[in-house]
């Protein structure tokens, strides 16, 4: 005898009592098999219901009550029949801590063969569920009927939704179907729910993924989509909220769109606003005007450094030339970035006969270097230095670079101590 399927019957019940058939214990935990259940099972591209179990005799209709059920965590259907995984709610035990699930666990709260229980569907999931699957019909239907592309995949979980295409797409298409889809989701169409006979079903034009045998279940947005599923719908389409395309990508033969439905719509619009608020107030732009805003910023970065850079080789070539003809030069500059370092010394190489040294950094932190030598090896001195002052880094022979764990003073005795 098959699970009866609550959430067939009706879509919207988030409570429900059944009878517990079996309890089995496997290596993924302790499973619950019902006679009848509102638990949607993992299927069809859509993921599970959770909620709660419990007891009928310890339940409360008043208010939560955790501590007398036990969580669903998992619903997974074998065989026709639809199994609950459970798990105890977190931190209910003794001093906060999990207690652990196991059948006499269960017995505790009322949950053995045959008891009578109550279970509870987490409804914002569910309703969260339903909006993004019957927004994703929508989505694809109107493709379909435009385009003439299939719906060839298509994944749901808790924070995205991705839908994939047979055919490609522009950005500007969908988004004219981003508009048209939300213009029929305001009309509040009724989303019928219907087992056509197989006869029946042959005059149907529907949407499928596969070929199907036995009972087919057709489920029809009026006047935009058919398509046979076996997935939980709202009952009108004013339900779904809105549609919000995300991103589109290439796939296959085809594309990928990433989407969202209802509250996730919501939530993306807010998360928009506040990225964009941030940037309104940083920039002093208008929130209208915010991308013209960084566009200029950026040229204006572009230009900065474009003129840094001009300044530092300047600079670079005032030292080089205030230095020509020493044979060594060690140098102490403020806040040279690496690159900037190794660029210095390789102009002192070009004036200098002996070690170039170049450090920038500061007390607290230590000293970034480069050292060279024109036609030299310094490798051997790079290593000592690295011993002495705590340092790492190499290179090339002639350059090298790193960076040392000491003070000024304390780089400069080293210096004069091996008396390069
Ligand atoms: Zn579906």
């Amino acid at each position: 005898m098959n699970t009866q399927r609550l959430f067939y019957e009706d879509a919207y019940m988030t409570e429900f009592e059944a009878n517990i058939e079996e309890i089995i214990s496997d290596d993924t935990g302790i499973w619950i098999r019902l006679n009848r259940t509102a638990f949607y099972p993992e299927g069809g591209g859509q993921p599970c219901d959770t909620g709660l179990i419990c007891a009928k005799e310890y339940f409360s209709y008043d208010g939560e009550c955790p501590r007398d059920s036990v969580q669903v965590t998992d619903v997974q259907e074998r065989d026709g029949e639809i199994w609950h995984r459970v798990e105890m709610f977190h931190g209910l035990g003794e001093n906060g801590v999990d207690e652990e699930i196991h059948p006499e666990s269960l017995k505790a709260k009322g949950l053995t063969h045959q008891a009578t229980v109550i279970g509870k569907i987490d409804e914002h999931r569910r309703l969260d569920l339903m909006q993004q699957h019957s927004g994703e019909h929508m989505v694809s239907g109107l493709i379909h009927r435009t385009y003439g592309y299939d719906n060839v995949g298509f994944h749901l979980s808790m924070d995205t939704m991705t839908l994939d295409l047979s055919g490609d797409l522009s950005w500007e298409e969908l988004m004219d179907i981003e508009r048209a889809v939300n213009r029929l989701i305001r009309k509040n169409l009724p989303v019928n729910i219907y087992y056509p006979t197989s006869e029946e079903l042959k005059e149907i034009d529907y949407r499928s993924k596969k070929e199907l045998s036995g009972e087919v279940r057709i489920v029809e947005v009026s006047g935009a989509d058919t398509c046979a599923c076996c997935g939980l719908h709202v009952s009108r389409t004013g339900e779904i909220g809105a549609v919000k395309m995300l991103s589109m990508q290439k796939w296959k033969n085809g594309v990928r769109i990433f989407m969202c439905c209802g509250e996730r719509a919501e939530n993306y619009a807010r998360m928009l606003q506040e990225q964009n608020r941030k940037i309104s107030v940083t920039l002093s732009a208008k929130p209208e005007e915010t991308a013209d805003a960084v566009v200029r910023v950026s040229a204006e970065l572009s230009k900065v450094k474009f003129e840094l850079t001009g300044w530092k080789y300047r600079m670079f070539d005032a030292i080089a030339a205030a230095n020509a003809g020493k044979d060594q030069v060690i140098l102490f500059e403020e806040d040279l970035y690496m690159e900037d370092i190794r660029h210095l010394t390789d102009k002192l190489m070009k004036t200098c006969a002996g070690y170039c040294m170049v450090f920038s950094g500061d007390e607290e932190n230590g000293y970034r270097y480069a050292v060279g030598k024109r036609g030299g090896d310094v490798r051997p001195l790079v290593k000592a230095m690295n011993e002495a002052l705590s340092g790492r880094g190499g290179g090339k022979t002639e350059l090298s670079q790193g960076t040392v764990r000491a003070g000024k003073a304390q780089v400069e005795a080293w210096v004069s101590e091996i008396g390069v």
